[in-house]
């Protein structure tokens, strides 16, 4: 199978040695998007990387079933070959920096180019769509790979299989009708009933991204920052994306964007730490920053906000950001695209109003992008917005799960 790469693929995936992806990025992003499905349809998914992660009496999720757990191999092996290490002047990254960030992104160099991708089955019980289904939805619709909140992994396959939701839950049902592990998903995790995907597209004529706020820095002291900026984005634009991923998040999360996310009143932190996700510890029930101290010999960890305290097991250690934005990329003759798609839990923490932001979000990306975008940009637009059984999906307020990822596998999305 080919892989078209239309944004660059997250190059801690390289062997920095050979420059080949590591198919191990590639899997584990396969894995999660395989979870957000199970769970959609009510299946027990595993945390992997948490406590209760299979297997449990000896018995695996459905997850582990297939991308394998201690104790029971993977169904399957990809080879992944192909591909170039795109390469940027100066220090190899480029420094995307908006006005008034002081210190800005760094977007690292991925992989560009097209993928020769290859499924090995490593049991009699494999069948590829187990890998399609997942594999097919996140090109049509999110990314593969790691880092795609940075705005890395868009690939477009060449050719796509037919692929029946129908048949991937059929080769499920043979997988595990013995042994599967029977629990309820906890909340907390990413269930494709709660995602959202949207592409919004615009036209550009000529080097539009000089007009772009961030991709050039205007305030940059040294001429020859500035050109090595420029050298880098024209290797973008040759390979026809642009990272401006950090520029809309940048917008989103500091600027005028967040007036859609913002409580009028109250902190504001934990909710930016949730919606954009951090690294740091933070705490389980408002998801504010929580110090470490030593209480009696032991380290409690104490909420700078709610001053609560917690065991180092009950505090959440990295948070994933809810929202994915892509790097522009190129679909036609001066026409671009952007994919702004995330997982909005409708469990939000300090009552976050999750329908009004999603509202609000809609709104913005049907208009409100064109300023920042520049004025080599035009005809901007919201060319679709999917989400399951939500007036707010702009082909049809789909109330049947099965009928909603069957849509989502055919991947028509133009509404015009
Ligand atoms: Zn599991
Ligand atoms: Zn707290």
């Amino acid at each position: 199978m080919n892989l078209q790469i239309k944004t660059p693929i997250w190059t801690g995936d390289v062997d920095s040695k050979s420059d080949i992806i590591r198919s191990t990025g590639i899997v584990g992003s396969l894995r999660w998007w395989t979870e957000t499905l199970l769970r959609g349809m009510c299946e027990f998914a595993c945390d992997p990387t948490d406590n209760s992660r299979c297997p449990d009496g000896g018995n695996y999720c459905s997850s582990c079933l297939i991308f394998g757990a201690t104790g029971r191999r993977r169904l399957f092996r990809i080879e992944i070959n192909g591909g170039e290490k795109i390469s940027f002047p100066g220090n190899g990254a480029i420094n995307i920096k908006p006005s008034g960030r002081s210190h800005g992104w760094f977007f690292e160099p991925g992989v560009v180019g097209n993928l020769e991708m290859k499924m090995i089955p490593l049991d009699e019980k494999f069948d590829e769509v187990l890998v399609l289904t997942p594999l097919i939805i996140a090109s049509n619709w999110g990314g593969i790979g790691a880092k795609t909140q940075l705005g890395y992994g868009v690939v477009e396959i060449t050719n796509p299989p037919n692929v029946s939701f129908e048949n991937f839950k059929r080769v499920l049902r043979n997988l595990s009708q013995k042994g599967k592990r029977q629990k309820s998903n906890e909340p907390g995790f990413p269930n494709l009933k709660d995602m959202f995907f949207a592409k919004v597209r615009f036209k550009a004529n000529g080097n539009c991204w000089e007009k772009i706020d961030g991709l050039i820095d205007k305030s940059s002291k040294s001429r020859l920052e500035k050109e090595i900026r420029k050298k880098g984005i024209e290797e973008c634009f040759r390979n026809n994306f642009l990272p401006i991923a950090p520029v809309i998040k940048n917008w989103l999360r500091y600027d005028d964007g967040s007036q859609i996310w913002k409580p009028k009143n109250g902190t504001t932190k934990g909710i930016e730490n949730w919606l954009f996700g951090t690294i740091r510890n933070i705490c389980p029930k408002c998801y504010n920053i929580v110090n470490p101290q030593n209480e009696n010999g032991k380290t409690v960890y104490e909420c700078q906000n709610c001053g609560q305290k917690f065991k180092k097991e009950e505090i959440i250690n990295k948070c994933a950001s809810k929202i994915n934005i892509s790097c522009a990329y190129k679909i036609g003759n001066d026409l671009w695209e952007i994919r702004i798609w995330g997982w909005i839990p409708k469990d939000a923490p300090q009552n976050f109003p999750r329908e009004e932001f999603l509202d609000k979000l809609k709104k913005v990306l049907q208009t409100g992008i064109a300023g920042f975008l520049g004025n080599s940009t035009s005809d901007h637009k919201l060319a679709v917005w999917r989400e399951y059984a939500s007036k707010r999906d702009t082909i049809k307020e789909e109330q049947n799960f099965d009928n909603f990822v069957e849509s989502l596998l055919r991947g028509t999305d133009d509404v015009s």
